[in-house]
């Protein structure tokens, strides 16, 4: 059963428009190149593997918002389906959950944690 901590209640008033989208797109092409040229480059010492990990997890992330500008599902939230926060996605513009689901995702993996016998990135199929 899901814990209800946190509802969902917030009405947005900035949704993004075309013109948001495309600039943010923009921006999500220019963190990829970054990242991809960064990810290519890393040495294979281990004092890197974090950040490159950290860095393969984000361009998954921007691969994944990129889709979502093509699909034209861009700035939905991917759990509830609600428009996002338009200054939200300006700063996280691979952002995959507004923030309160942000804050539920988070609370899911903290009780997953703590869950004795349950292996540890068990995930109940959430659509992406
Ligand atoms: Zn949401």
């Amino acid at each position: 059963m899901l814990s209800a901590s946190v509802t969902c209640g917030r009405t947005m008033q900035a949704n993004l428009m075309p013109a948001d989208v495309e600039v943010l797109q923009r921006a999500l092409l220019e963190r990829r190149t970054q990242l991809r040229r960064s990810t290519a480059a890393a040495p294979g010492a281990d004092a890197n593997r974090a950040r490159l990990e950290r860095d393969l997890h984000e361009l998954g992330e921007i691969d994944a918002a990129l889709a979502r500008i093509d699909a034209g599902t861009y700035g939905l939230c991917s759990r509830c389906g609600k428009p996002m926060d338009r200054a939200r996605l300006q700063l996280f513009p691979a952002a995959r959950f507004d923030m309160c689901c942000m804050e539920n995702e988070e609370a899911e993996h903290e009780e997953q944690r703590t869950v004795p016998g349950r292996p540890p990135g068990t995930r109940h199929g959430l659509p992406r």
